[in-house]
């Protein structure tokens, strides 16, 4: 299903038409520096009419691959290509050029047929395996708890995707690093994911998709309060909690009217589209932690030398025209 095609057929001013704020609930403002901040999703409010995920799409547009073609020779060849470059405009399921998508389930509940749109992109997790695991030090985790992957660095080998509980990242072959450097190298691209607009709430603004919402499902807000304001509304609604504890706790919680298994039930996970499934805590069985540990900074002296290596191609390429 193309969101896109059906908001412009529903028009953003008839989606806010149908708007009822949450007392309580409206998007706030980030708090000080340093504090750690999660975000919380009201499915009771959402109406799927995809609004966040086109806003998602344009604030993140210029960060979007570009890949050079044809690419070269996988190595080794059991390495798929993954080129969603033709595909751009999918937007039911995650890709490299769509971090945010809206899972739609009709789910009976308590007699009554309930429609419900959860949307979806990474979770932030509080211990995230991706940033803890990324062999070359790409992924990593920020100070106000979001989750990253530096796409100058990634070498697209997908270990991030591997041990994510959700297997949120997605690649797209023929970009990155690799090409300039090390083009026989296994991995073939670069990864890709929500980074909870980083550089718009860097420069004290709000995500795109919070911003764009006719509905105020989601806020923002210190972690603790946020949970908080989870329970107080699972109260209200005799509702279902998801991603408070999953996977060790993350920064992203979703409040639904019903349960979570019945979304999942109703909306199966498949590629690009995340499970529902309770997760536990990925980290604390993790046997190569301690491996990964001793390999971060060492991956984060073999990044720089890339970033360095690289700067020197582009100088060389600019001084032969
Ligand atoms: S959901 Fe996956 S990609 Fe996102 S922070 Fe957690 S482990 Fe990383
Ligand atoms: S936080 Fe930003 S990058 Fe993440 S889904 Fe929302 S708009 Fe997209
Ligand atoms: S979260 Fe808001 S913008 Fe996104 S689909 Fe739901 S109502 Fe629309």
């Amino acid at each position: 299903m193309k969101r896109r095609a059906f908001l412009k057929t529903l028009g953003l001013a008839g989606a806010a038409t149908a708007a009822a704020a949450v007392p309580g609930l409206a998007a706030e403002k980030p708090a000080a520096p340093g504090t750690v901040l999660a975000t919380l999703f009201d499915l009771s409010q959402c109406i799927g009419c995809g609004a966040c995920v086109e806003a998602c799409r344009e604030a993140n547009a210029n960060r979007y691959p570009e890949p050079k073609k044809p690419f070269p020779p996988m190595y080794p060849s059991r390495v798929p290509v993954e080129d969603w470059s033709d595909k751009r405009d999918v937007d039911d399921r995650l890709t490299p050029y769509n971090w945010l998508f809206i899972q739609s389930a009709t789910v009976e509940h308590q007699g009554k047929s309930l429609e419900v749109h959860m949307p979806r992109r990474c979770m932030h997790c509080q211990k995230p395996p991706c940033a803890n695991l990324c062999p070359w030090g790409a992924a990593s985790k920020t100070a106000s708890g979001s989750v990253r992957i530096n796409t100058d660095i990634c070498l697209g080998g997908a270990k991030c995707k591997t041990v994510c509980p959700w297997s949120i990242p997605q690649r797209q072959t023929g970009v990155g690093l690799y090409l300039d450097l090390l083009p026989s190298l296994a991995g073939n691209g670069v990864m890709y994911k929500c980074d909870r607009c980083h550089a718009r709430m860097a420069a004290g603004g709000l995500p795109a998709c919070i911003e764009a919402c006719p509905n105020e499902v989601q806020s923002i807000g210190p972690r603790d309060e946020i949970v908080a304001k989870a329970h107080e509304l699972a109260k209200a609604m005799s509702g279902f909690i998801y991603g408070e504890t999953e996977n060790g706790g993350t920064n992203t919680i979703y409040v639904s009217p019903v349960p979570f298994e019945a979304i999942q039930a109703a909306s199966p996970p498949g590629p690009g589209r995340p499970t529902l499934a309770p997760v536990t805590d990925a980290m604390s069985f993790e046997t190569s932690l301690a491996a990964a540990a001793v390999v971060a900074p060492i991956a984060a002296v073999a990044g720089a030398v890339l970033r360095a290596a690289k700067r020197n191609t582009d100088a060389k390429e600019h001084r032969h025209g």
